[in-house]
């Protein structure tokens, strides 16, 4: 039984590690999940706001544009085709002190595609048709458009306007603006920007603006930190940006990138954000993570509370099973903690009838010893100090018997006990009832010393006792005496009044002997109408006085009319006797006695 419930528990406690690795594998795999959809959130939202930004100022710089291409100053200077620098310096001051734009420029370009002017340079002169095709297309289309797109100088975006007089061409205004103001907004959300111009655009630039580079790549915004540049300046980052990832996971940062397109939605550069991983919220992967634990416990506790039902109800079926075995036996069983039952079987209400529960039982009693009856060869509660229960289990091999008096009716168990708990401590005790048995035992011992005639001790018991006797009082140094008695001219009885009435003498002058004898004395039948008296603890004097009173008794008996008589031979024990020397003795002293006109007591 044991056993099966060791391997219970080892196959319960590998189910639970199974189950709790399942569930941290799932928790995991669920957590990824979360973070990957964080991530996929988080880089769609940078994306839009950057494509908002970047879509904002496009069209402000296109209002501008629009506006500026309707001063007539301006269709005067492409006709004429001399510049009034001032003028456009005038232009550049009004946008940057009435518009959002601080840092803005203007090109202007003639209908042959020469640039006549350039806020941010005093070069001019030079044809951009060459390298420009959107400078065509404007020209072509006569539409503006906006754009982003690199040049000699810088990767920027544009607003390009044609300017048209009286439907006719006379050239193109462009306005210019670069990423540092988006790169200055999404930085107050946290994110960092570095603004890339592919390598093949990077190789065309002549007089690259920021002169800040990420390996082969331009980059176009100013406030890059050299710190961020030196983290990521190792990375593959052509990889990373031709692969089709939504997010990229390095140096603790998460990067999003969003394509720079040219009028003719071509990707000439990367729009790439990075944002700390520790800015973006964890609080959904948090809940969840505490949510699942805190399922997981409730699931847990739930199975455990489950398993200890289970093994509850298992363990009172069981209870139940034993106790109705318990029940069948014909035994009683009473179960205890050494000073008050806890429970008992069936069977222990047949010998207490008069009570109908055990707590009516233990109102009344705490033990069942209380029913012991006290005498020599029975178990007793309390033996050499040691109670019952302690001193049956203690003598494992040996069996007990217990006389019981139960409601006047005597009992005779065999008792076996055992431990069954230590910590509660709890004693199973066996009362097999022997009554029968032990009755019938105790007859036979009965009619084994009994001389049946008299009802006084027969020969072998005397022999047994007086070894036991001549033992003592060897180890002891102590004295006893014996007297041996007879009827004298006994057979003149028999023969005169018959046999019956020899034995009705030999009952009456038993029975008179007896009566007169000490509670230690015994009387024993050793033949006929021979008799034998052990002294103990008496001297030959003693005994002679004693045997003189019988005689007297005897004589002064007047018993059917008959005169009877005794003779008495008395010895007391010696040191060197033994149980010949000392019967010879107490013999011939009976001898004597008759020899010496019997009605004697004669002491050797
Ligand atoms: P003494 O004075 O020398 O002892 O003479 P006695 O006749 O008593 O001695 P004896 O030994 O010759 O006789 C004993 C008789 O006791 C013999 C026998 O018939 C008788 N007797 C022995 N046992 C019993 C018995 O159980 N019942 C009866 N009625 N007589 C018995
Ligand atoms: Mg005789
Ligand atoms: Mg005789």
């Amino acid at each position: 039984m044991q056993i099966f419930r060791d391997k219970v528990f080892i196959a319960l406690a590998g189910l639970f590690l199974v189950l709790i690795s399942v569930y941290l594998w799932y928790i995991q795999q669920q957590k990824e999940l979360l973070q990957t959809s964080v991530y996929t959130k988080e880089s769609r939202y940078m994306r839009e706001k950057v494509q908002d930004l970047i879509n904002a100022k496009q069209k402000g710089m296109m209002a501008v544009a629009i506006a500026i291409s309707h001063d007539n100053k301006i269709k005067e200077i492409l006709k004429t085709k001399s510049i009034d620098v001032k003028h456009f310096q005038a232009i550049s001051e009004d946008i940057k002190e009435h518009t959002v734009f601080k840092n803005v420029w203007l090109q202007l370009i003639d209908v042959n595609g020469i640039s006549l002017f350039r806020s941010w340079s005093s070069l001019y002169g030079d044809n951009l048709k060459l390298k420009r095709k959107d400078i065509s297309f404007v020209s072509k289309k006569r539409t503006p458009i906006m754009s982003i797109s690199s040049d000699k100088y810088d990767l920027s975006i544009k607003a390009l306007v044609p300017i048209i007089e009286k439907n006719k061409i006379l050239g193109e205004l462009e306005v210019i603006t670069h990423f540092n103001s988006i790169s200055r907004a999404l930085k107050k959300s946290g994110i960092e920007s570095i603004v890339l111009l592919n390598k093949y655009y990077t190789k065309q630039l002549e007089y690259p603006f920021s002169k800040n580079f990420l390996g082969e790549f331009y980059i176009a915004n100013l406030d890059v930190s050299k710190k961020l540049l030196n983290n990521f300046k190792n990375i593959y980052i052509d990889h990373f940006l031709k692969q089709n990832n939504n997010y990229y996971i390095k140096k603790g940062y998460l990067l999003v990138k969003y394509p720079l397109q040219n009028y003719k939605n071509e990707t000439i550069g990367s729009f790439l954000m990075l944002k700390p991983l520790t800015e973006i919220s964890d609080k959904e992967i948090k809940t969840f993570t505490w949510q699942s634990i805190g399922i997981g416990i409730i699931v847990l506790l739930l199975l455990f509370g489950l398993i200890h039902i289970f093994f509850f109800f298992k363990v009172q079926r069981e209870k139940r099973y034993y106790k109705k075995i318990l029940d069948a036996s014909n035994n009683m069983f009473v179960i205890t903690n050494g000073e008050e039952i806890i429970d008992v079987n069936q069977s222990f209400y047949y010998y207490f009838k008069q009570y109908s529960s055990l707590e009516e039982f233990t109102r009344k009693h705490s033990c069942v010893c209380d029913f012991f009856v006290k005498e020599n060869g029975y178990l007793q509660t309390n033996t050499d100090g040691i109670n019952w229960i302690e001193f049956v289990i203690k003598q494992k091999d040996k069996s007990y018997i217990v006389k019981m008096n139960i409601e006047g009716k005597i009992y005779y168990f065999k008792i076996t006990g055992k431990l069954v708990s230590v910590k509660p401590r709890e004693y199973v005790t066996v009362f097999a009832d022997i009554t029968t048995e032990e009755e019938y035992r105790l007859e036979l011992e009965y009619q084994s010393i009994i001389d049946p005639l008299t009802g006084i001790y027969n020969r072998r018991y005397f022999e047994r006792k007086i070894s036991e006797e001549i033992t003592r009082c060897e180890r002891y140094e102590m004295v006893f005496s014996l007297i041996m008695l007879d009827i004298d001219f006994f057979k003149r009885i028999n023969d005169t009044y018959g046999h019956d009435v020899g034995d009705k003498v030999l009952q009456s002058h038993s029975a008179l002997i007896l009566e007169n004898l000490r509670e230690s004395d015994i009387l024993c039948r050793v033949g006929g109408e021979e008799f034998m008296i052990i002294l103990p603890q008496t001297t030959q004097e003693q005994a002679y006085y004693k045997a003189e009173d019988l005689r007297k008794k005897v004589q002064n008996e007047q018993d059917m009319h008959l005169q009877i008589t005794m003779s008495f031979g008395v010895a007391q024990f010696h040191k060197a006797d033994t149980y010949e020397t000392l019967y010879k003795r107490v013999d011939t002293a009976l001898y004597k006695a008759k020899e010496s006109g019997r009605n004697k007591v004669a002491v050797l």
